[in-house]
């Protein structure tokens, strides 16, 4: 296949490699995540796994779609934001990729990815994105030729905030879909439970949210005997509540009528649901991506290379440098 874009993601947990056909259309990546028994993630332990799977897994791309790396058109990987031992990996093998086949090297913004990913597969234009990821609660939307981030999280992601939970109790990352299952059996067994809330701390400060007091609240409940179920149930419906309200705000404040949501936590059925209320009620739309366009992906990134590829835009080796701080705002939208 002629003219394809590769892109590959190693901004935390996940290595991928995706991509994208001349024309722009997503292919589906090969990803690998690092899943570790216990604790938490550990940066050079990321970055050891991303290089030992790095070979096998561009292989299955290859074959998976049947794609040659001389036909090649760009090499696109995230630049930024990020854990920098894990971002030096992709960035590696980007560059290596890129000047043995003579292509562009192209270094992308990861959260902004997220959107562009989103708005192809969700036919969605000028949307609000709410990205809730493990490492990043961003709610972001275009202004001014730029994605300004409009309200983000002032400690800890919200997908941070559900693992180091369950993770206490008992259940290894992935925490969030635990947490998911666990509080969607307790209002089985507990219709009445929307009305009982328990009383958590509200997460949202002005436009901004942060979770590590939510977290701390829930841990100290369950410890002191509340059911671990009843408080998975109220921690996500605080902790989405939050968001909602941010993204609702930033709809109203933006003049915006799409709601768009990205990151590994979109996954979730509850805050899917929260956001279509939410954005009926505003007589506007909410969308998600298919699960595997919402958790970290390479094809994302090959889509948002393409994008600035074909709007002219290259990275120089000499300014290929990762950056662990990269801002939305700091990428010019030219495409
Ligand atoms: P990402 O950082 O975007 O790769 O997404 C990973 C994060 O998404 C982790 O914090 C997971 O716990 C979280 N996550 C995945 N599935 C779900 C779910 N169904 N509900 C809530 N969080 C989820
Ligand atoms: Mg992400």
């Amino acid at each position: 296949m002629p003219g394809w874009v590769l892109g590959l993601e190693s901004t935390a947990h996940t290595l991928s490699f995706g991509a994208v056909t001349a024309d722009g259309a997503a292919l589906p990546a090969c990803i690998d995540t690092l899943r570790p028994t216990e604790g938490g993630i550990h940066p050079r332990v990321a970055a050891d796994h991303h290089r030992d799977v790095a070979g096998g897994l561009l292989d299955d791309l290859l074959s998976k779609h049947d794609l040659d790396l001389a036909d090649l058109e760009a090499v696109a990987y995230s630049q930024g934001p990020g854990l920098g031992a894990c971002l030096q990996v992709g960035a590696g093998i980007a560059r290596a990729l890129a000047v043995r086949h003579d292509v562009p090297l192209v270094g992308v913004n990861h959260c902004v990815a997220h959107i562009e990913i989103g708005r192809a597969e969700c036919a969605c234009d000028d949307p609000v994105l709410l990205y809730v990821s493990g490492g990043n609660t961003q709610v972001i939307t275009r202004l001014d030729g730029r994605y300004r981030v409009l309200g983000e999280t002032l400690d800890i992601g919200i997908g941070n905030m559900l693992d180091k939970f369950a993770r206490r109790f008992g259940h290894p990352f992935p925490g969030g879909p635990v947490i998911e299952k666990e509080a969607a059996r307790y209002l089985q067994g507990n219709p009445d439970a929307r009305l009982a809330e328990l009383e958590l701390p509200f997460a949202v400060r002005g436009m901004d949210m942060a979770f590590s007091g939510v977290l701390t609240a829930a841990t100290t409940m369950v410890e002191r005997g509340v059911p671990f179920e009843a408080v998975c149930w109220s921690l996500q419906e605080h902790a989405f509540a939050a968001c909602v309200e941010v993204a609702e705000r930033a709809m109203a404040h933006a003049g915006k009528s799409e709601l768009l949501l990205g990151g590994g936590v979109a996954c979730n059925q509850r805050l899917r649901d929260m956001c279509s209320m939410m954005a009926e009620e505003r007589m506007g739309t909410s969308h998600v991506p298919a699960r595997y366009y919402c958790i970290d992906n390479g094809t994302m990134i090959a889509r948002l290379g393409w994008l600035e590829h074909h709007a002219g835009r290259s990275t120089r080796l000499a300014g290929s440098a990762v950056d662990p701080q990269l801002r939305t705002d700091a990428t010019p939208i030219i495409w």
